[in-house]
């Protein structure tokens, strides 16, 4: 049975492997990984990375929960698969789902770096998302096989926000409350999926835009209700998982910006500072309650009103929720990359 406790915050690190416009460029990479801990070297001096003077750079390291190496060859030891990520991230939060408290996982980094691949995958490649909803329903079937009083269901919602705007890629048009719609199965989940993620990037084509300027949510609810026949009682535990994919982290740098596009990057950096701000808040918060011997009274100033994605995501970060933020990095860009890693390393 899951628990609530110390460790309710995970951290972690992806990097993607160097893609064909790097190597064509003869891109080297910056990054090595060994543990827990991540390295960032500077290119080398002269190189064609090295848009900066090397010098003015230096070698990073930084440590988190996890620091997963999916850049070499898919038989190298230690290759980080879909799989693997799942397994160590995606089933936890599932376990927690079923013992009735709330989980979330988030996908931060540049545009480029991975966030979709890790959260959605590409075609078989399945990310967390489906290999989690798919679980989901094997987990939903055997317990109902092995108990007759058990039941569930399962509802999804799938919203961007787009400069503080909330948009439910399930309806649209709808301007009311958000759709949550009933599934019945992994299929079904995923049909509703691919009908938000179209209505995501009709939208982004409609502004000349990609889906890199606006977070994406994906909320799984899952209700269990069981009737216990010798006390006549019924019990109903209701949890929710929340599946994010963020805005391209580079996104919020709106130097030299105006018009529009300064106001969407102030947006982005004003909601994911505010992410990380609520997210090391409450890191701090558990490791003292857990001190303390007690739960919640640490989190009473968690800044969650200072953003809409913050606010929407109030009842999955904080109290006795699981949450897992994955820091989606690229191999051979040191500036992004360093302010990646920056980010994730205040997060936790
Ligand atoms: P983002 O969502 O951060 O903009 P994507 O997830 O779309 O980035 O990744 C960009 C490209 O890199 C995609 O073509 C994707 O298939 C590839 N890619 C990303 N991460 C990995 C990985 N771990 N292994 C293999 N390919 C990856």
């Amino acid at each position: 049975m899951a628990e609530a406790g110390d460790g309710n915050i995970k951290v972690v690190v992806r990097c993607r492997p160097l893609n064909s416009r790097e190597l064509a460029r003869g891109a080297k990479p910056l990054i090595r990984m060994s543990g827990n801990q991540t390295f960032l070297d500077p290119p080398e001096a002269g190189s064609q990375q090295d848009t900066k003077r090397a010098t003015e750079r230096k070698p990073m390291a930084f440590s988190f929960d996890k620091s997963y190496w999916s850049a070499g060859p898919r038989d190298e030891p230690g290759y980080c698969s879909q799989q693997t990520l799942y397994d160590d991230l995606g089933k936890e939060l599932l376990d927690h789902g079923f013992a009735g408290f709330n989980a979330c996982i988030l996908a931060y980094g540049q545009t480029g770096s991975g966030k979709s691949y890790s959260m959605m995958g590409y075609g078989a490649d399945k990310g967390i998302i489906p290999l989690t909803c798919s679980e989901l329903f094997v987990r939903v079937d055997e317990r109902k096989a092995a108990d007759p009083n058990i039941n569930f269901t399962v509802e999804v919602s799938y919203i961007e926000i787009y400069n503080e705007k909330v948009r439910d890629l399930l309806n649209p048009k709808n301007t009311e409350d958000l759709s949550k719609l009933m599934v019945n199965s992994y299929g079904e989940m995923m049909t509703l999926m691919d009908e938000g993620n179209k209505a995501r990037t009709v939208a982004a084509t409609n502004m000349n835009e990609t889906s890199s300027r606006s977070h994406a949510v994906f909320t799984l609810l899952l209700t269990m209700k069981r009737h216990d026949s010798d006390t006549n009682l019924d019990t109903e535990k209701v949890s929710r998982i929340s599946l994010v994919d963020l805005a391209g982290s580079e996104r919020a740098n709106s130097t030299g910006a105006t018009g529009q596009r300064l106001k969407e990057g102030a947006n982005i950096n004003k909601s994911l500072t505010t992410l990380g701000k609520v997210i090391s808040s409450l890191a701090l918060a558990s490791s003292a309650d857990t001190k303390k011997g007690k739960k919640g009274k640490s989190e009473d100033f968690v800044p969650y009103r200072d953003s809409v994605l913050t606010w929407l995501l109030k009842d999955s970060l904080g109290g006795n929720s699981k949450t897992a933020m994955i820091a989606a990095i690229a191999p051979a860009d040191y500036e992004e990359t360093l302010s990646t890693l920056r980010y994730a390393d205040q997060a936790k």
